[in-house]
């Protein structure tokens, strides 16, 4: 039984712990990071990084299926899942390794073992107790289901979708939101046959209905079949197969259904309540600043209700650090964090939708220009279409930014600069983009907007 003390201790090495780490080093703590399983996390083992290396195996086999178009000729010989694998497990394993040295080389304690909380900023980890001056959660999030639904044999999460190693024929997904229509879009392009299945009106409804809808398009073009507007009732499963039966008696048949209806937060049995650490609904109470109830511990990430995003976990990793080392950092507002949903074609958005900003600044005093990609000349090249579309406040600046089509999330860096520094188009829209670029439709959206449209 051994006692390590630190100034900061965190449970939870995944996005938001290992930044917590990385920046109290930087600012001379002594830092003991608890893992249960690798540091890196969900992003880095099962989220955003596998993912998108799947994603862009997808878009090789669409460019190589659709090479002729641009006078290119190559055959289309199918997807090897097997050699896919060895791709995105040898992008993951890269970046595990870097991520390794990094966290090493900044002087950060990794303790590997499953924690739990068992005093004031003190965490058990099989017979150790490790105590901090200050304590840090960033015990992240899990795959939800819903009531009447088991998980388990056909019926998977995301976890197991990574890891086919085979290409369903036939695959329904349940729930149309970020992940949901990610793996639809990466099993189409491998060649599968796909339905969605999502409750609310729209697919990815948290998003502009314009660009829900544009997707919808988008995703019917491409024979990505959805059902929108209708609950499942009820799932049977045998060794063949699926059969989803929804809430107007239909039935959908598929070899797999993957649930993607959300993630909940990872705090359950980890004596958070016990010690003095409120939680609503399973996620940990914070304030703005991301203090708990409990002295000196704070929480971020997936915990934390709100966006659940890596680049958030990092940047709360970041502030809380930084608020521990009294350096009074910015307050974090969920508003303006970049968001993007990552499918073909790709989303991504920032600050307020149009009827948010209605409903803050009243009907008056938004308005909103929306952009064809279409008309971009890089766009045409490269064969794509979408739209950005830009809400201001009438005579006032830029408070949100939405944009659809290939690659358009490599736009968001400046949308979201745009936005967080409020910008008004009449002062940005003499900034000039580079021709051609999918960029410029930004550039457009801002001179319509200051009342001088050049291509529109
Ligand atoms: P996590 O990264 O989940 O880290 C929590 C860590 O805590 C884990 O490593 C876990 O093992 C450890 N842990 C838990 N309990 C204990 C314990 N008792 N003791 C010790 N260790 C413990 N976000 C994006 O921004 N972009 C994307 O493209 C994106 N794609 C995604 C795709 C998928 C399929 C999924 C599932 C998620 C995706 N996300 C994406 C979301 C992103 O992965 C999460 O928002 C992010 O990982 C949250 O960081 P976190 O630090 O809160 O939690």
């Amino acid at each position: 039984m051994a006692e390590q003390t630190f100034d900061i201790v965190i449970l939870g090495g995944g996005s938001g712990g290992y930044a917590t780490a990385l920046r109290a080093s930087e600012l001379g703590f002594t830092v003991g990071m608890i893992e249960k399983d690798k540091v890196g996390g969900t992003c880095l083992h099962r989220g955003c990084i596998p993912t998108k290396a799947l994603l862009h195996a997808a878009e090789v086999a669409d460019y190589s299926r659709e090479s002729s178009h641009f006078g290119v000729n190559t055959t289309f010989n199918g997807v090897d899942i097997t050699a896919v694998t060895a791709y995105r497990e040898g992008i993951v394993a890269k970046k595990y390794k870097g991520l390794q040295s990094l966290v090493k080389a900044r002087g950060v304690t990794t303790i590997i073992g499953d924690g739990k909380v068992t005093g004031p900023t003190s965490v058990k980890v099989g017979e150790d107790t490790i105590t901090g001056k200050h304590l840090v959660l960033a015990t992240g999030s899990y795959s939800r289901s819903l009531p009447g639904l088991e998980l388990g044999g056909r019926v998977i999460t995301s976890e197991q979708a990574l890891t086919l190693d085979f290409i369903p024929k036939k695959v329904a997904v349940l729930g149309g939101g970020v992940i949901g229509v990610e793996f639809a879009s990466v099993w189409k392009s491998f060649g599968a046959d796909v339905t969605i299945i999502e409750g609310l009106a729209h697919l990815v409804p948290n998003e502009e209905e314009v660009i829900s809808k544009a997707l919808e398009r988008a995703f019917r073009k491409r024979g990505i079949g959805y059902k929108l507007g209708i609950r499942f009732q009820s799932v049977t499963q045998d060794d063949h197969g699926v059969v989803v039966t929804l809430e107007n008696g239909e039935t959908v048949e598929a070899e797999l259904l993957l649930v993607a209806v959300g993630r909940g937060p990872a705090t359950a049995n980890l004596g958070f309540e016990e010690n003095g650490i409120s939680v609503d609904r399973g996620f940990v109470v914070t304030n703005e600043r991301l203090a708990t109830s409990a002295p000196n511990t704070y929480a971020i990430g997936d915990i934390v209700f709100g966006l659940q995003l890596a680049h958030r976990s990092f940047q709360q990793g970041i502030f809380v650090a930084e608020e521990i080392a009294g350096l009074n950092p910015v307050v974090i507002d969920d508003v303006n964090i970049p968001k993007i949903t990552y499918c073909e074609p790709e989303i991504a958005s920032v600050g307020l939708t149009e009827a948010k900003a209605v409903e803050k600044f009243g009907a008056d005093k938004v308005s909103s220009y929306d952009y064809s990609l279409a008309g971009n000349a890089k766009s045409e090249i490269i064969n794509t279409s979408g739209s950005i579309k830009v809400v201001r406040v009438k005579d006032g600046p830029i408070v949100g930014v939405h944009g659809i089509g290939s690659r358009v999330g490599e736009l968001i860096g400046e949308a979201q600069l745009v936005v967080n520094w409020e910008a008004y188009p009449e002062d940005i829209a003499p900034l000039i983009h580079a021709h051609p670029t999918q960029n410029e439709a930004l550039g457009e959206a801002f001179l319509a907007l200051a009342g001088k449209p050049l291509h529109a």
